[in-house]
Formats: C-alpha cells, sequence, structure tokens
C-alpha cells in the first residue's frame, strides 16, 4: 500500500505510528480532519491480521468520525485509533500509560475515548499521562455510560422519520420493531413504550428480553429471525451492522428504518437505493445514533447530562434536515447526510481562511 496515496485518497491529514519496546505497544492514530475542531475518536484494540489491515481500518475508522461529528454540529473533528493486539491478554496499565504518552504528544489534536477492545478503565489508565481523553467513569467526573443518550437521539431520529413520513411524529398506536435490547435498545424500549407505542423485540440474549418483558408490559417477543418480517413502522436495529442487506431487505415489512447499529446497510449505496425503491425511509445510522459522540464530547466543557441530552434533542432537526436535502436534490438520505456534514466542513474552513492571520484562532471546544 502507498501510505501517502492512501492518506490523500480520502483527505488524511496526519498519521502516526506509535511504538514501545517495553510494552509492546504498536499503535496507529489517525487524524482524518480537524478543520472543525480537535480530532475525537476512540480507540479499537483489535487482534488485525496484518498491519495493513490495521490501518486501511483506521483511515476507514477515522473518516466516519468527521462525518459523525459534523453532522451532530460538533465543533470537533475526526480521529480514530488502533491498538494491534489481543484485547484479552495484552491489556495492562503500562501499555496504556505509554499510549497515553503518545497521545499527549499531539498536543491535542486528537482525543481518544474507549472503543471496540477497549474500557473506561483502560482509558483511565491514558488519563494518567494524557488530559485528552474522555468517556472516563461518572466517578472521576467523566460522561460514564453513554447509552442513555444514544438512545434518546435515536428516539429523536424516530420521530422526526415519522414526522417526514406521516406528517405526525407522536409514536401513539405506532408500532416499532427493536432488533436487540442491550444498552441501548433497553432505553429506547423506555422511550417508546413511554410515547404510547406497541414494541415487539429481539435478542438472542435471554437475560436482555428478560429485563424488558419485566419492566414494560405488553412487549412482543419475537425469534431473531423474525424481527426482519414484523409489520411495522419502524424497525429499530440496535445490535449489530449489515443487518439490511439483499437477504434482508425483501422480509422488512417497515416504513422506516432507523435504529442506533452502527453500519445498518451492508451496501451503503446499494442498500440505501433498495430501500428507497421500496418506498422505506432509511434514517442513517451516524446521524440518529451520535448521542453517544455528543455524550463524550460533552466532558470536554465539564459533563452536563441534561446538556448532553440537550444537544442530543438536536437529532430531531438535523434528521428532518438530511430528508429534506434527499427529497430536493434527489440523492439518498445516505448521501444527503454526508453532504451536509462536507457543506459544514466547507464552510468554516471558508471562515477560517478568511481569518487566516488575523490572530483569531480556533478555540476547539465541543
Ligand atoms: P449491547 O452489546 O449492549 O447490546 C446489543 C444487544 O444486541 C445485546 O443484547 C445482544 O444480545 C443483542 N444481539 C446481538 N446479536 C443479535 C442478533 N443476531 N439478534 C438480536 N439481538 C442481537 O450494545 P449497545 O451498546 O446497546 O449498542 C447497540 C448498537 O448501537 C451497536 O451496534 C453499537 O455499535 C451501536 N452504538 C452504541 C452506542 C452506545 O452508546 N452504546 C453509541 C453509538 C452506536
Amino acid at each position: 500500500m502507498g501510505i501517502f496515496d492512501e492518506l490523500s485518497r480520502k483527505d488524511h491529514e496526519q498519521v502516526v505510528f506509535c511504538r514501545d519496546e517495553v510494552t509492546g505497544l504498536k499503535a496507529i492514530i489517525a487524524i482524518h480532519d480537524t478543520t472543525l475542531g480537535p480530532a475525537l475518536g476512540g480507540t479499537r484494540m483489535w487482534s488485525y491480521a496484518n498491519e495493513e489491515d490495521a490501518l486501511r481500518d483506521v483511515l476507514r475508522l477515522s473518516r466516519g468520525m468527521t462525518y459523525k461529528s459534523a453532522a451532530a454540529g460538533l465543533n470537533l473533528g475526526g480521529g480514530k485509533a488502533v491498538i494491534i493486539g489481543d484485547a484479552k491478554t495484552m491489556k495492562n496499565e503500562m501499555l496504556f500509560r505509554a499510549y497515553g504518552r503518545f497521545i499527549q504528544g499531539l498536543n491535542g489534536r486528537y482525543i481518544t475515548a474507549e472503543d471496540v477492545g477497549t474500557t473506561v478503565r483502560d482509558m483511565e489508565w491514558v488519563r494518567m499521562e494524557t488530559d485528552s481523553v474522555v468517556g472516563i467513569s461518572r466517578a472521576l467526573g467523566g460522561s460514564g455510560d453513554p447509552s442513555p443518550v444514544t438512545a434518546f437521539g435515536t428516539y429523536e431520529g424516530i420521530k422526526a422519520s415519522l414526522k417526514w413520513h406521516t406528517g405526525n411524529e407522536s409514536l401513539a398506536g405506532r408500532t416499532v420493531a427493536i432488533q436487540g435490547v442491550g444498552a441501548v435498545g433497553y432505553h429506547l424500549v423506555s422511550h417508546v413504550v413511554k410515547a404510547g407505542a406497541k414494541v415487539v423485540i429481539a435478542d438472542i440474549d435471554h437475560d436482555n428480553l428478560k429485563r424488558v418483558t419485566d419492566e414494560f408490559s405488553g412487549i412482543e417477543v419475537v425469534s431473531p429471525d423474525r424481527i426482519y418480517g414484523v409489520a411495522c413502522d419502524v424497525f429499530a436495529p440496535c445490535a449489530m451492522g449489515a443487518v439490511v442487506n439483499d437477504e434482508t431487505l425483501p422480509m422488512l415489512k417497515c416504513a422506516i428504518v432507523c435504529g442506533s447499529a452502527n453500519n445498518i446497510l451492508a451496501d451503503e449505496d446499494k442498500h440505501a437505493v433498495a430501500l428507497e425503491a421500496r418506498g422505506i425511509i432509511y434514517a442513517p445510522d451516524y446521524v440518529v445514533n451520535a448521542g453517544g459522540l455528543i455524550n463524550v464530547a460533552n466532558e470536554l466543557e465539564g459533563y452536563n447530562q441534561d446538556r448532553a441530552m440537550k444537544h442530543a434533542e438536536g437529532i430531531y432537526d438535523v434528521t428532518t434536515q438530511i430528508f429534506r436535502i434527499s427529497r430536493d436534490e434527489k440523492i439518498t438520505t445516505v448521501k444527503a447526510a454526508n453532504a451536509l456534514a462536507e457543506r459544514r466542513i466547507a464552510a468554516l474552513g471558508r471562515i477560517k481562511d478568511t481569518f487566516c492571520g488575523s490572530g483569531i484562532r480556533r478555540r476547539g471546544r465541543a
């Protein structure tokens, strides 16, 4: 792989390779774009088959963060990091402290958080060496579990989608099918039940199913393979990615797909078009699940959950804006979301150009 070619292909600013002999740390930090502010994105720890795979993953993920932050209206850019190694056997305090020193060396250009394979505890080790870390525990003044805010943002996305589709955002008498009732799905059930919807759920974890059926009445449970075919207003994938694919798409009997899972569409272009062709509205995942990012970003100003919730409420308006762009410009909602993000970055880039050299500096706050 020609690394500089690869960086210029997707407009990455900087990639940092971190190696520490003593702890065995091998990490790659990718900073995609800092036009809006410091690059924020989690650190993934994974046993990549080879270093190329790790680089490819970090480049792809960091770019995604630029779009997610921009669409969420945050003054943050996009970044991501990967630590190459087995998250089950290789973790220790010194590894994460060594990693923290590399982050500190970036002088605030990159802010990290937990991701697949890393935990709040790991981030607390990172924090011993740098302030450029968010997503630490509530006990240490951090934002703690992001799932309530993520679920709330997804709920706002559902209401905006219903309003766009039917002219009425009310969930009373609507049916919502939720795939996965883990951290986010559980809170989403709570919102939609309170709003008067009929809820159908599926999960492979019986304890998680039981928690929901014990707490809320009138919940219908279906087997994991039957959730796709449930006749409903909203299908909310809150488990894993690529669940809208060639096989499942023909089964869908929903008017709207809006859920918290990342990368819901197996193929962003093809399946966004296919959903549209079937008259199904797709609320882009990275827009409606941005509550988690909004929540951690809030730590940068001193965490306050009410303020995070207020910001996540804005997902309603962003989702509506995306539907409007999609309709007016005759592009899929996925392309419309990307356009919205790109336009915000370009607009701020122009302002920065105008004031270049005037001594006015970006504050880089969320
Ligand atoms: P989680 O692990 O707590 O919950 C996922 C649930 O899905 C579990 O109950 C699991 O048993 C269930 N599940 C797994 N495979 C399934 C299947 N085949 N059919 C039905 N259920 C299945 O995860 P979470 O934190 O609730 O996140 C849910 C999704 O939202 C993930 O895709 C995650 O990446 C995304 N997301 C989460 C957050 C957050 O704040 N937690 C933020 C942004 C995006």
